[in-house]
């Protein structure tokens, strides 16, 4: 994280990569403009050692490119697309490999941007989707895609796990099956899973049989609260495609969120590490407070639950996602959000700051009250994204908002 991918030697010895702010590389002469352009529109494939020129920087950008090489090293990817939110990764990925007829199948919660793009938007034009819920059986799943009338039809299968905001693990093996039970020889179901509260550190989709991850790196990779951006990672041949899609939409990140998110890298590590490390303590103030009813963390799941394998088999830590219910109603869950002095008032997650929002009126505020009620999503449900500061100062946080309530 700290100099893959990048070289010195061309930009000057700078032992970091400088921001190319430009928008356009001059060629050397004709035939090098003339190459770039062969490899890059597909014209020809490329040579062995020949690498795609800088053309213009919708295309690509050494802040986007080096980003890419160094993002692929988590997952052990063979090639990653950078785009300019995680919604243009998301988006993007579901654009690229569903045409009109199309079916989707679709963990239930995802992100709520995803849920729009896939209900007010895709279904307009034509891709039908089924959904299910972490708690559902393959059995259960392979029915609802039977019943649906389109199961010949099924193109992918997008998964969030744990889901947000009350960690429940969905196994991915299991995804893999059911796309594989739809695959021909013709066609290949593909499982697309975002990653973003748990990678790209604690899990990698791509060894349970994922092709391909997409992150918000606005998250954990970005993990300061400054940059909006998104990712999507797998096989070179899928990522070709990715990035074709990527390239006639514009929606690809900036040079400076790509030098951004460089500079993140450097710390991701030792950030999430240092987060995961303060969610265990907070968890367990929490799980023995008086006042709290429930708490939602893959830490404390017993291990006679199912979920327990699941999580010891797909995760390498518990996160630094905890949701709890306070004991009472939204009443309650306000009088505690709105006495926190230390952490902070916010939607979003992963970042240095610890932040706490209530789901129920605010993320996932467009879920309908049923599914809700489904997803344990209660108006006493609290998400808490925990930060870097010192887990004491967190927990005294807590403890005094909790006297409020
Ligand atoms: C935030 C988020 C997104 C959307 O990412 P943006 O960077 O805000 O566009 C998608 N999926 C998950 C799980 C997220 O948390």
């Amino acid at each position: 994280m700290m100099s893959y991918g990048y070289k010195p030697e061309l930009s000057e010895g700078a032992i970091k990569s400088p921001i190319f702010q430009t928008s356009t590389f001059v060629f050397r002469n004709a035939e090098a403009g003339k190459a770039f352009f062969e490899v890059a529109y597909g014209l020809r494939e490329k040579g062995k050692s020949e690498e795609l020129g800088l053309i213009y920087s919708r295309i690509n950008n050494p802040d986007l490119e080096i980003l890419e090489n160094r993002l692929t090293l988590w997952d052990e990817a063979e090639e990653c697309a950078v785009f300019a939110s995680g919604m243009a990764a998301v988006t993007t990925v579901l654009m690229e490999f569903l045409t009109p007829g199309a079916l989707l199948l679709h963990s239930c919660p995802v992100y709520g941007g995803t849920e729009h793009f896939i209900e007010k938007i895709l279904v307009k034009r034509g891709i039908h989707c089924v959904t299910f819920y972490p708690t559902d059986s393959k059995s259960d799943i392979l029915r609802k895609i039977r019943e649906s009338g389109h199961a010949d039809d099924l193109a992918m299968v997008f998964l969030e796990t744990p889901a947000n905001p009350t960690n429940a693990i969905i196994d991915m093996t299991m995804c893999r099956e059911i796309a594989d039970a739809f695959s021909t020889k013709e066609k290949r179901v593909l499982v697309a899973v975002d990653n973003t509260y748990m990678g790209p550190l604690w899990q990698h989709p791509l060894k349970f049989g994922a092709d391909l991850v997409v992150y918000s790196a606005t998250k954990y990779i970005g993990g300061h609260s400054d940059v909006i951006a998104g990712a999507c990672l797998g096989s070179a041949a899928l990522i070709k495609r990715v990035k074709t899609l990527r390239t006639f939409l514009g929606n690809m990140a900036g040079p400076w969120s790509g030098w951004l998110l460089l500079r993140s890298l450097e710390t991701l590590k030792v950030r999430m590490e240092c987060q995961a490390g303060n969610a265990i303590r907070v968890a367990d103030f929490l799980k023995g407070h008086p006042k709290v009813e429930k708490v939602y963390y893959l830490g404390l799941i017993p291990e006679c639950d199912k979920q327990y394998a699941l999580y010891r088999r797909q995760c390498s830590s518990p996160g630094a996602m905890i949701s709890f219910d306070v004991r009472g109603t939204e009443t309650h869950a306000f009088r505690f959000l709105n006495a926190l002095r230390l952490i902070r008032l916010a939607v979003s997650l992963g970042g240095t700051e610890s932040l706490a929002e209530h789901p129920a009126t605010m993320t996932h505020a467009e879920v309908p009250p049923e599914e809700r009620a489904v997803m344990s999503i209660s108006e006493k449900l609290i998400r808490l994204s925990i930060g870097v500061e010192n887990a004491s100062d967190i927990i005294y946080d807590i403890d005094q908002a909790l006297a409020q309530v």
